[in-house]
This record gives structure tokens, sequence and C-alpha cells, in this order.
């Protein structure tokens, strides 16, 4: 039974995204890079504070993962924690008047940043998905991940698994780019995390999903910048991530840590906290509750729980 369930999952997968991917491979062909989806529009632009290009917030969904990024024009939803969490992002999409998310990207197969989506798939549009291009020895089999391809075709968004580095105006100043997340031969689906980069003006973020050691090196080594302003920690403040070589070469002013209140991984890892000290604040949605960051482009405001600080961007 487990076998044959396995079979037909592969099989239902070729079949659901090879058409996207062939239509990747057309796209890179002629060339294009930016924005290139049917959507926009899906905020109003009142909804945004006076002067903000962009928001950034990491959403306390406990234990897992799910940042929801928005401009004047555009919405993006990286991850979407477990499938008990999908009440906690709802109510953030709500809370903005987000109906319809112009992309969703799922940084890799694992149940605590998936989890989620497999609800609101059913409930918000969603114009485009990005996912990595996993080996078929990595991908899940389980019955979550069944229903997260049935939520995918249920809700028509177009899939794209992703095989090089691209990336998105979300408007003027604004961009969303995709370093990585092409490790060869991953030992484990953490190591096939998507890795975003958002611009907006002098301001940075730098997210590495669930991506480990192989994951930093390689971008430490690829030649895109990874200098920023704000880190999202790899792997829940996992000691696995965050290691110190990255962390000299992202030289963040400041870090963002997902992760429940006391986890069943000790996340995050003292060494991991101790490595960071000298990085500036740490803020915790277990402590805190979910982050906001919002950006001018010059200075970058957070809020979470009773904290309200600034920190300048470096430019
Ligand atoms: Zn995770």
């Amino acid at each position: 039974m487990a076998r044959r369930t396995h079979r037909a999952a592969r099989k239902r997968l070729l079949k659901k995204f090879l058409a996207p991917l062939l239509t990747l491979l057309a796209a890179a062909l002629t060339g294009y890079s930016v924005w290139d989806y049917t959507g926009g529009a899906s905020l109003p632009a009142a909804a945004m504070p006076e002067g903000a290009l962009v928001s950034v917030q990491v959403i306390d969904v406990g234990q897992g993962s799910s940042l929801l990024l928005h401009t004047a024009e555009h919405s993006v939803l990286i991850d979407a924690g477990e499938r008990e969490a999908r009440e906690a992002v709802a109510a953030q999409l709500d809370a903005w008047g987000i109906t319809s998310l112009d992309l969703m990207v799922l940084t890799h197969p694992h149940t605590d940043h998936y989890g989620g989506a497999v609800g609101l798939l059913g409930e918000y549009g969603v114009d485009a998905l990005w996912m990595p291009a996993v080996s078929e020895v990595l991908l899940p089999t389980n019955r979550s991940y069944g229903q997260l391809l049935d939520a995918i075709e249920q809700n028509g968004c177009a899939v794209e698994l992703l095989t090089e580095p691209r990336t998105l105006s979300l408007g003027e100043g604004i961009t969303l780019s995709l370093l990585d997340g092409f490790v060869p031969e991953p030992d484990n689906l953490n190591d096939t995390s998507l890795c975003l980069r958002i611009d907006a003006g002098e301001a940075s973020f730098l997210i590495t999903g669930d991506g480990e050691t192989p994951v930093e090196d390689r971008l430490r080594e690829g030649g895109e910048p990874i200098d920023a302003d704000i880190l999202v920690a790899g792997h829940h403040g996992s000691s696995t991530s965050s290691r110190q070589k990255f962390l000299n070469a992202v030289s963040p002013k400041a870090t963002a840590i997902s992760c429940g209140a006391g986890n069943d991984y000790g996340h995050p890892h003292e060494k991991t906290l101790e490595r960071l000290a000298p990085f500036g604040p740490v803020y915790r949605t277990d402590l805190s509750g979910t982050i906001t960051f919002t950006t001018d482009g010059k200075t970058i405001s957070v809020t979470a729980g009773q904290i309200n600080d600034t920190i300048d961007a470096k430019g």
C-alpha cells in the first residue's frame, strides 16, 4: 500500500509540475526575470503605513515558520507553519485585507512550513507558488504532503519549481530575490530550502528557511549579496544554522527567530544565541509573538509584543 501510494504521488507530482517546469524553461529562454504574474494590486495602498515601502512580518505560528511580506502593490507569503497555524496566518492576512496572494513560497517540504498552506490554498487566491526542485529520494510521501498537492491542484495556482536565481520587482525600489536553494544532492530536506532576499531602498532582509551549514556555505561563496540588515535565523535558531562565518558575512543589525515556546527541539540553541549576541537585538516569536518590521527604505521599525525599536538601514 505504502509503495503504491508513493508511486501514485510521484506520478501525480510529475504530471502536475512538468508543464510549469517547461514554462519556466521557456521563460528562461525568453529572458524574463521580473514580475510576470497576472496578479498585483491585491492590497489597497491605504493599508500600508504612511511612507512605508514594505512590511515583513514573522508570524507567531508556534514551532514553525511563516513570513508575510507586503507592499502597496503586492503580497507574498513565505511558508505557512504547521496545519494548526492556518488560523494565525489567516488572521494576519485578514487584518491587512488580503484576499489574494501574488506569490506563496514554500521554502521546503516540511510540515512546519507547508502544513498551514493546505487550508489557506482553499481559502485564498494564490497566483503563483514557488517550491524547491526536490529530488525523488527526498520527496515526502506522507499523507499531509499528498493533501498539499491536492490543495495546490484545487487552487489552480501556477507552480514553479525553482532551479536558478531570479529577482521579482515588488514596486519601485523593492525587490524579492531568490538567491539559492540549489545544494547539489542535499542530505536532508532542510538543505533544499529556498533562500530569499528582500531589498527596499537601503533596507534589506535575508531569509534562509531551514537551511543549515551547506546552504550557508553556498550563500557565502555564491557571489550574490548576502549582507543584510535583518536576518531571519535559519532553522528556528538551531545550532546547525547561523554559523559564525555566515553571520560575519551577513553582519545583521538584528535577527528574528521563529520558534514555539518550550519546543521539543531546544530552539533557539544557546550556542546560536551566543553567536548572534554581537549582531544586535534578537527578536523571538516564542517570547514576543508576531514580529513586524516596517521600512521606508532608510529606517526599519520593529514592533513585537511590548517592543518598539527603530533600526537604521546600513545602506
Ligand atoms: Zn522548520
